[in-house]
């Protein structure tokens, strides 16, 4: 069966195994193969922003926390971050009982992150420069600091990236930086926003550098591939159908051929309810 015939005849949600890549004859000339890595990434925020709807720039939670919870998060679900972030606080009251504490309670209580141990002494070492700094628990003088000084900054804490640092300035400080992480990274590989081999720090600089310095637009662009990420551009097993992005993708078209007018027309364009929980 025609591997385009068969990709349109399946159901939303069922692209079980992509087929193997093919080759991409130099004659195929597709939006896949001719827009330019900052057209492509320019379509992706206009695509991805009308199906998942426009976002506020809003802190969802207060710096100190963005910053802890983000360094619980790595590898880690959502509900067990939670989870690590409560009973630290429940057990040790404080920041400052959480820097007291010895440092192998600490890591029993967020025991259910990925790496307790290493993080325990990181998230101690990390309130202990900021006290000795600041003189106080607070990251709100990064609101006055330069992009370029505050990132630095951040990413000199241990177990800080550049993506956690990124967060940080971005959503509580609305600083026009951009947050890539794991799900942002894949889908502006396989869409060709950057190339295949792109490493995710340098994906900081060349996604940044194809969008306006807009912190709304920035905070959209990271959720909203955040969540295309997680929900349909899987890690093994994209689910291509249900994909806004396939006119231009360069997964796609290798995957798949060029898009066929009926699967185009019977790509959604808004995400459905019924389909799960976006999470903030
Ligand atoms: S078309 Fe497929 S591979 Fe490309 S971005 Fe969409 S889900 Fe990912």
């Amino acid at each position: 069966m025609d591997i385009r015939a068969s990709q349109t005849q399946l159901e939303f949600g069922q692209v079980r195994n992509p087929p193997p890549r093919r080759a991409v004859h130099p004659g195929m000339t597709t939006a896949a193969t001719t827009l330019t890595p900052e057209q492509k990434t320019w379509q992706n925020h206009l695509l991805l922003h009308e199906f998942y709807g426009p976002l506020p720039l809003e802190p969802r939670r207060p710096p100190m926390r963005e910053l802890i919870s983000t360094l619980l998060s790595h590898r880690t679900t959502h509900a067990d971050e939670e989870l690590a972030y409560a009973r630290m606080l429940e057990e040790f009251g404080d920041w400052q009982g959480v820097l007291a504490a010895p440092t192998a309670a600490l890591a029993h209580t967020i025991r259910t992150t990925r790496w307790p141990d290493t993080q325990a002494p990181r998230i101690q070492e990390i309130l202990r420069r900021i006290q000795a700094e600041q003189g106080a628990f607070t990251l709100d003088f990064l609101a006055d600091w330069p992009v370029e000084k505050g990132l630095a900054w951040l990413t000199d804490m241990p177990g800080i990236g550049l993506k956690t640092a990124s967060l940080v300035l971005l959503f509580n400080f609305r600083k026009p930086v951009l947050p890539v992480d794991t799900h942002v990274h894949r889908v502006a590989q396989r869409v060709g926003m950057i190339g295949a081999k792109t490493s995710v720090d340098k994906a900081h600089q060349l996604l940044l550098a194809q969008l306006p310095k807009d912190a709304v637009v920035l905070l959209n662009f990271h959720k909203h591939n955040y969540w295309h990420g997680q929900h349909i551009c899987f890690f093994a097993k994209p689910d291509c159908g249900r994909c806004p992005l396939k006119g231009f993708c360069t997964y796609y078209l290798e995957h798949y051929g060029p898009p066929t007018l009926e699967a185009l027309a019977a790509t959604p364009t808004h995400w459905q309810k019924s389909w799960g929980v976006l999470l903030h």
